[in-house]
């Protein structure tokens, strides 16, 4: 696997391999739900190209920013046993050099759920997106479900800024005990991991409630009741998977979306209503 913080450089490789060429987008400290993305476009596509890169625009004020977790080498490694071809892992000044004022946004879809909780997230990921579009040029980006909402806005903006690529949605790739992976994780003290699952039993209590005829409201109650009392739900509720406008059944495409805090770490997950 090459590796190169340099957009010439990446350029130059990428010019003299085959297509298609699959994309995965990543902030690093990987896991199985990282490298499931890795499969899917080491299996579809002729050239890998992953990017790491620990991005300061999609991070709010009081967030996590400085203690997100960085493993440069483990990733390397990660990266390389699952076939990746290139490795891009830019500096911060590359991907923001000096006088950076540029940002894209999506509008109304992402300013609502991790957008009314985390204001400039979107728009810091379309705009860390797009870039990484224009200087990788794939034909295929691949994405994991278990962001459900940054799934929408990236579809909206590769449809609406003309991007060539397609996207692939990678379904979430969970725990035994179906905690979704998530580099957050490992933030969870004992308590709340054995906690965090309920997020997932929660969903699922509303999807089945709506399903089998309950008004989501009355089905939102149930669904918080299933929570473990150390979750504090921002939301849960029932999307249309395109849109991200709440609807009131459970018909596809939708998510079912759920995120709860346990103590300071706040854990996403949904369930995938597919035709
Ligand atoms: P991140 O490094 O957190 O920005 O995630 C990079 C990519 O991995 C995003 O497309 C995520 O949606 C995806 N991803 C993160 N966790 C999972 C998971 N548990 N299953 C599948 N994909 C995931």
């Amino acid at each position: 696997m090459k590796t190169t913080g340099s957009i010439a450089e990446l350029r130059d490789w990428l010019a003299a391999l085959p297509r298609p060429i699959g994309f995965v987008p990543t902030m690093g400290a990987l896991h199985a739900g990282h490298m499931a993305l890795v499969q899917r476009a080491r299996a579809e596509c002729a050239t890998v190209v992953a990017s790491l890169f620990v991005n300061p625009l999609q991070f709010g004020l009081n967030e996590d920013l400085a203690k997100y977790p960085r493993d440069l080498v483990g990733d390397r490694e990660r990266f390389a046993n699952a076939g990746v071809d290139v490795l891009f892992a830019p500096d911060e000044a590359v991907m923001y050099p000096p006088g950076f004022s540029t940002t894209v946004d999506t509008g109304a879809i992402g300013t609502k759920y991790e957008g009314a909780v985390r204001p400039t997230h979107f728009s810091g990921v379309t705009t860390v997106v797009a870039k990484l579009l224009t200087i990788v040029a794939p034909d295929i980006l691949y994405v994991g479900q278990k962001d459900a909402q940054q799934t929408a806005v990236l579809r909206r903006m590769v449809t609406d800024l003309g991007f060539p690529v397609a996207v692939e949605i990678v379904e979430t790739q969970r725990e035994a005990d179906e905690l979704a992976l998530s580099s957050r994780n490992a933030y969870l003290t004992p308590e709340q991991r054995a906690a965090a699952p309920s997020l997932h039993r929660a969903l699922e209590t509303l999807r089945d409630a709506v399903a089998s005829g309950a008004k989501k409201n009355d089905a939102v109650v149930r669904a918080r009741a299933a929570l473990d009392p150390l979750g504090a739900p921002d939301y849960l509720d029932i999307v249309d998977a395109d849109t991200f406008e709440p609807i009131d059944s459970v018909r596809a495409p939708a998510f079912v979306i759920g995120a709860v805090r346990f103590g300071t770490t706040r854990l996403l997950d949904n369930l995938w209503i597919r035709k």
